[in-house]
């Protein structure tokens, strides 16, 4: 068995002691479970607080929904003309090829419509495409889901084709954790295939700790590295996971010796049963303050906010600048990395 599904088979797998599988039998009647045996292999089975199984394994507090939590946290919704497109920001549309994944993450954001047998249906697709082929102003189309690289290597060349034959599509952005979760996948074939001809493709890869960059998952990477696919990391910031400066910072010098630019750290939205997981903007920005201060800039990620209700991504910060003095005594005044301030003269 190649993948985890319920909690008789994590049992079996020996992920969970006896007293807790009527707990989890509830948390798996909502929302979805699947664990690839890759992942699973890494979990560090004395560690209460492993990190991965953080990530992974479903948890009872799943079953806690909070108030201000929502099934819809970064309002898609509101932004969706036709079925599987949002188009929320002018230049660019998320195109939702499937809902189905390698791996069901505790804290995903679409946990309301990922989940098994969830795919977009040849129908849907088609009036999707039309869409962008009627929209002049998109520049770049996002394909995401669910995890877009569950597709078969002739569906994905397929829908690239489509992509490459609309004139203003100049730019086609995978995201995905199938590196990650099951990097066999990650075939030559499915490499070519996600290529859009003609096109600049970016792929976006979603890690959130150090452990998940296995010899497998590099290798998958270096394979789409290797073939010209520029490559981004995404992270999610996740207490108990990634909330520390050796965590963080382990996680983006990993991400960038594999040729992958840090590219967001989204803070975590509010997606029903996640509050365990989220941490606290204060932390994130005290974060942020800890890997500019000791990292390379190539490890520094933009740090995010998808604000609730449909209002897009913000930049959360920290701030390093501020204007200060009147009149003739205007200046700015910026802090360097060790937290120093510094006079900085306005420009009239
Ligand atoms: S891979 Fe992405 S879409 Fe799928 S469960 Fe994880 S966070 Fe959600």
């Amino acid at each position: 068995m190649s993948t985890l599904r319920t909690p008789a088979q994590l049992y079996d797998a020996g992920l969970m002691a006896p007293e807790r599988r009527a707990e989890l039998e509830r948390v798996a009647a909502r929302y979805a479970v699947a664990l690839p045996q890759t992942l699973a292999a890494l979990i560090d089975r004395d560690n209460p607080h492993d990190p991965i199984a953080r990530q992974f394994m479903p948890d009872v507090a799943e079953l806690d929904q909070r108030g201000e939590e929502n099934a819809d946290p970064i309002g898609d919704d509101a932004y969706s003309p036709v079925e599987g497109v949002v188009h929320r920001y002018r230049d660019r549309v998320l195109l939702k090829l499937t809902y189905v994944c390698a791996v069901y993450c505790r804290f995903c954001f679409r946990r309301e419509t990922v989940g098994p047998n969830n795919a977009l249906s040849r129908e849907a697709l088609a009036r999707a495409l039309d869409y962008i082929r009627g929209h002049a102003e998109i520049w770049e189309v996002i394909l995401t889901g669910g995890d877009p690289l569950v597709l078969s290597a002739r569906r994905l060349r397929a829908v690239m084709k489509e992509l490459s034959g609309i004139e203003h599509v100049k730019v086609v952005r995978i995201h995905t954790r199938m590196p990650i979760a099951d990097p066999s996948r990650v075939t030559a074939d499915l490499v070519r295939a996600m290529k859009a001809s003609g096109r600049a493709t970016y792929v976006a890869l979603h890690v959130n700790h150090a452990r998940e960059l296995t010899r497998a998952a590099r290798a998958a990477i270096a394979r789409m590295a290797d073939a010209g696919l520029v490559l981004l990391g995404q992270s999610v910031l996740l207490a108990g996971v990634n909330d520390t400066g050796a965590a963080l910072g382990d996680l983006m010098r990993a991400l960038v010796e594999c040729r992958v630019k840090p590219y967001y750290l989204h803070h975590g939205d509010l997606a029903p049963g996640t509050g365990h997981l989220r941490a606290d903007i204060a932390t994130g920005q005290a974060l942020m303050r800890a890997l500019r201060g000791r990292w390379s800039g190539l490890c520094q990620p933009s740090y995010v906010l998808d604000i609730p209700g449909g209002h897009g991504k913000s930049p959360i910060g920290p701030n390093y600048i501020e204007r200060a003095g009147e009149n003739g005594a205007a200046h700015y005044r910026v802090e360097d990395y060790n937290g120093r301030r510094h006079r900085y003269p306005p420009a009239d």
